[in-house]
């Protein structure tokens, strides 16, 4: 927990937002600003700084998140039609809130 994460509160639930998911180790809920039709993060409620912070302790919080990916793809019906995973990894990569989290975003029409 660090007191002046956004996304560590949201965990928290110190400020309100619907989880589409959660279990002890994720929070799944809808990007604020959508860049596509869906637009989620996924975001371990261990706080993280970012990509460059991760330790080899953290390999399984790494992997089930892929795994949480696969799962809400699906859940949100867009795992066939395909989808985008992406990281911001600080300043220059345009990352904005430096607490970890996975973009999914997809669920664009076809053409
Ligand atoms: P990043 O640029 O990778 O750090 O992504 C941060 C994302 O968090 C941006 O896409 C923002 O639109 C989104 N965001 C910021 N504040 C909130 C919030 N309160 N609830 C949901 N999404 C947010
Ligand atoms: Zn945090």
């Amino acid at each position: 927990m660090s007191s002046d994460c956004l996304f560590c509160k949201i965990v928290n639930r110190e400020i309100p937002s619907e989880f589409l998911f959660e279990d002890d180790a994720y929070v799944v809920f809808k990007d604020i600003h959508p860049a596509a039709p869906v637009h989620l993060l996924l975001v371990p409620k261990k706080h993280i700084r970012s990509i460059n912070d991760l330790t080899a302790a953290d390999s399984s919080i790494l992997s089930g998140l892929f795994m949480v990916a696969r799962d809400m793809a699906k859940e949100q019906g867009i795992n066939e039609s395909g989808y985008k995973l992406l990281f911001n990894v600080e300043k220059g990569g345009g990352q904005e809130i430096f607490h970890i989290h996975l973009h999914l975003i997809g669920g664009w029409k076809k053409k």
